[in-house]
This record gives structure tokens, C-alpha cells and sequence, in this order.
């Protein structure tokens, strides 16, 4: 069986819903498919969380209502038959109703997780009708029975493993089974999520237990490209990539795919296919464990970050001392994304600035520390075995007028990493993919 995953865009509107529940039937074969929210979704139910944060029951019944209007407007668009019309009424009636319900004191994190969990059970609702309506032999799984958090917030495998395998048993003989992506438990049972964009990690986990024959995630665009379509003109799709070429693009930026979303299915080895909603025929890319030798797949880049670096004179020949300044990061809980050392000094790269001032003081005892806000990691992949000649070179010489304040190269064989200014991000991947990929000296 294939799990199959549409994000946000791709169940964005009562007709994208369709096209999507007629790509996934189209071929008659059985599939797991995960939804995201409607697009926006989430967005709004951040927002009602903000208001009730703040006490503010006002601005989130505000909110809601509007919600309310919009997710009311789309079950005529949806359904035809006037019966299911009227199930979907009411269970959208029942959903705001919840929402509404949200007293204006005592909110915390855990009724937040509560309300963000409604985006996809609602789109998981209305898309299991329409699946329904058109006679197509369909079940609604639900997430929040057999996706479970551990202590540590991880993914508990075999848990997850058990309880889907009983649930697809339960109701054999389905065409298409259903469930939310984002949503699950947590180690103390109650309702929490995968973070943001969480819905590709769903897919992948369910893929690794289910031992799928493919982990497809459908998006509004084809496949993992070779520069940020967003920031960069002229970008290409990159049809085939390694586990860790797409681990690393996912991590520095590249969100057409959530970074947390490689590790499951490559420890199963299923390979991934990031696919195109509005053209489903177009190739996309694939992800497998299989390298090739000598090529630059990809850059992508990593904003917010912020460099430390530490001067001692007593680094000079002491063992220990990497230790020491390592140690200060972990009391911390923040971790370090690049680091460079030379003998009299190490610069490091952070994205959580939450204990910054502590660790900058801590570092103090050791030497002279410096920072460096708004800062932008960029990271060019693909076949970096050292033994390969020019590559790093080439990516060098295209940012030869950028100011550069560190490079990280040999910790992978697939990635060499930059640290640049914010401000020069848009121009170093611009000159990045022309030398790399279109043909620029
Ligand atoms: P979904 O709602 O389907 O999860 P997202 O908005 O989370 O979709 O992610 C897809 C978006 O990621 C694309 O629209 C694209 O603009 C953006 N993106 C960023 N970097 C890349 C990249 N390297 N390749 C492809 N898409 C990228
Ligand atoms: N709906 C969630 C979000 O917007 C999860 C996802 O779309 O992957 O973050
Ligand atoms: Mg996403």
C-alpha cells in the first residue's frame, strides 16, 4: 500500500478537494492518505489561540464566526445530496460550537493544541464525505487513536505501528482510508501535535510502520527544486535526490518538505516522492538511498541564525576546551548548527536565541565572545565526497562578492554550508544557481 500526502494548497478549496479525491481513486488501488488542514486553517486557529491568550474572547469569537461563514460556504460546493449536506452542517456546527466553548480565563498550551488539532479533523471530515457521496468505499481513520508521542516527544513506533495495523484490520476491504496528518497524543494522552507543517511527518512515520511501498507528498508544486522558487528566477525541479541531500534541504529551509519527515522513511528505507497536485502526471522527485556521484543537486538557505564566537589565547594547544564551550550550549538546551575552530577560536551557528544572553555569559568565563544577529546559513548539496575535485571551489567562487563569516565543509559527504548576512541572502542564491545550475561563469 502506498501513503499518500496532500498538504494545505492541495485540499484548499471545496474543488481542490475533489480533484484530489479523483486523483487518488483514479487508478482503483487501495491507499492511506493524510490530510492537512484547509490553507489558512491553522493560521486562524493560531490567531483564536493569541486572542484567548490574551484574554480576549471578543477577538476570538470574532474570528471563529468568520471561519464559521467560510467552512458553512463550502459544503454546497462539496456535496449534492442533501442528507450528507446536512451531516457535514452539523458537524461543522458541533466543531465552532467546541471553539466557541473556550472559556476567556485559564487558556494554556494544552487547549491550544486542542484547537489546532480541528483544522484536520474537519478537512478529514468533509473529504471522507465527498470520498462517501461518490460511492467510493472510504474510511476515516482517526490520528488521535494511534498517533502517539513518547516522553521525549518522539514518535513511539511500535505503538503507532500496532494501533494503525488493528484499526486498517478492523475495516478491511476499503479503497481509500483516510486520516489527519499533524495530530496526535502525547505521552500523558493528551491532544498535541507534530509542530507546523507536522503533516509530512505523519505520512512518513505511517509509511515506516506500515512498511508502504511509497511515501508520496503532494504539494502545490513539482517536486523539491534546486534553488527557493520564492526568493531565486529561473529554479529547476531535481528529479532524484539521497535521503541526506533532502534531510539537508528540508533542515536549511527547502519547505516543500518538513525536515522532520526524512528520518522515519529512510530508517525503513521507503522512498519518498514529492508530486504536484495541480499536475499530477509531471515527474516530481524522487528520494531513495541511492547517491549520484559528482553532482550539485541543490542549495537552500536558513534564515534568523545567529553566530558566537569565542577567542582564547588558552585554546592554544589545551585539550578540553571544545568541551567546556559545547557543555554551556547543552545546559542550554540549544543546539548548534555549524561550527568552525581554529586554534585560537571557535564560531558557532544557533537558530534558538531563547538562553542567548545566558550562554554569551557563560562563554565569557572561557574568552572573548562576539555575536552576530541576522545571519543566514546556505547550504549547497549534493555528491560532496572529498575526494571530488572543484566542487567546493565552484560554489565559492560564485559567492566571491559576498562577505562570508563561516564555511563548514567534510561534515557530510553531501553538503558545504555557508554563513552569510540576512540582507545577502537573495543575492548569494541568485548567483549561486546561476553559476551552479544555469551556466553563469
Ligand atoms: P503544503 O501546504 O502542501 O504542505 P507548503 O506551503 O508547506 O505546502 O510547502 C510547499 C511550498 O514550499 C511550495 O509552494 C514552494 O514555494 C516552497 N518551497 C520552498 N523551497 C522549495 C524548494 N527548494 N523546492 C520546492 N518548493 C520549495
Ligand atoms: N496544518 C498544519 C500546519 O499548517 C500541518 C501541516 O499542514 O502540515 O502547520
Ligand atoms: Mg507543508
Amino acid at each position: 500500500m502506498k501513503v499518500l500526502k496532500f498538504g494545505g494548497t492541495s485540499v484548499g478549496t471545496p474543488q481542490r478537494m475533489k480533484d484530489v479525491c479523483r486523483l487518488i481513486t483514479a487508478d482503483g488501488k487501495q491507499k492511506l492518505v493524510v490530510l492537512s488542514a484547509m490553507s489558512g486553517t491553522t493560521n486562524s486557529l493560531v490567531e483564536i489561540s493569541q486572542y484567548l491568550y490574551n484574554g480576549n474572547k471578543d477577538g476570538a469569537d470574532d474570528v471563529i464566526n468568520r471561519l464559521r461563514t467560510k467552512y458553512f460556504a463550502h459544503v454546497p460546493e462539496l456535496l449534492s445530496v442533501e442528507e450528507n449536506r446536512k451531516s457535514l452542517y452539523e458537524f461543522l456546527d458541533a466543531a465552532f460550537r467546541y471553539l466557541l466553548s473556550f472559556p476567556k480565563e485559564g487558556f494554556s498550551e494544552k487547549e491550544e493544541k486542542i484547537i489546532l488539532a480541528e483544522g484536520e479533523l474537519i478537512s478529514t471530515f468533509m473529504v471522507t464525505s465527498y470520498l462517501k457521496e461518490q460511492g467510493i468505499r472510504t474510511a476515516l481513520l482517526p490520528a488521535l487513536d494511534f498517533m502517539k508521542t513518547n516522553a521525549d516527544s518522539e514518535p513511539d513506533m511500535n505503538y503507532i505501528g500496532k494501533e494503525v495495523a488493528a484499526l486498517l484490520d478492523s475495516q478491511p476491504g476499503m479503497q481509500i482510508y483516510i486520516t489527519q496528518g499533524f495530530i496526535c497524543r502525547n505521552a500523558d494522552g493528551g491532544i498535541d501535535n507534530l509542530q507546523r507543517g507536522g503533516s509530512d511527518y505523519t505520512a512518513s512515520i505511517l509509511g515506516a510502520v506500515l512498511k508502504a511501498e511509497e511515501i508520496q507528498i503532494w504539494t502545490d508544486i513539482d517536486g523539491m527544486h534546486n534553488n527557493d522558487p520564492r526568493v531565486v528566477d529561473r529554479t529547476q525541479p531535481v528529479r532524484h535526490l539521497h535521503f541526506e541531500e533532502a534531510a539537508e534541504l528540508a533542515y536549511f529551509g527547502a519547505k516543500i518538505l518538513h525536515p522532520t519527515c526524512i528520518q522515519p522513511a529512510k530508517a525503513a528505507n521507503i522512498p519518498v516522492r514529492l508530486l504536484n497536485t495541480m499536475e499530477p502526471t509531471a515527474p516530481g522527485t524522487l528520494i531513495d538511498n541511492r547517491s549520484e556521484p559528482g553532482r550539485i543537486a541543490a542549495v537552500a538557505a536558513k534564515e534568523n541564525i545567529t553566530a558566537i564566537k569565542i577567542k582564547s589565547s588558552r585554546m592554544l594547544l589545551a585539550h578540553g576546551f571544545l568541551k567546556k564551550v559545547f557543555e554551556v550550549f547543552e545546559t542550554w538546551h540549544t543546539s548548534i548548527d555549524m561550527v568552525c575552530t581554529s586554534e585560537v577560536g571557535v564560531s558557532m551557528s544557533i537558530d534558538n536565541v531563547r538562553n542567548l544572553d545566558n550562554i554569551v555569559n557563560e562563554l565569557k568565563k572561557y574568552g572573548t565572545v562576539t555575536v552576530d544577529k541576522g545571519m543566514c546559513i546556505v547550504c549547497v548539496v549534493g555528491d560532496m565526497v572529498w575526494e571530488n575535485l572543484g566542487f567546493e571551489s565552484r560554489a565559492l567562487d560564485a559567492l566571491a562578492d559576498i562577505p562570508v563569516r563561516m564555511i563548514s565543509y567534510g561534515g557530510s559527504n553531501y553538503n558545504i554550508s555557508f554563513l552569510i548576512r540576512e540582507s545577502d541572502k537573495k543575492a548569494a542564491l541568485q548567483r549561486l544557481s546561476d553559476v551552479l545550475f544555469n551556466g553563469k561563469e
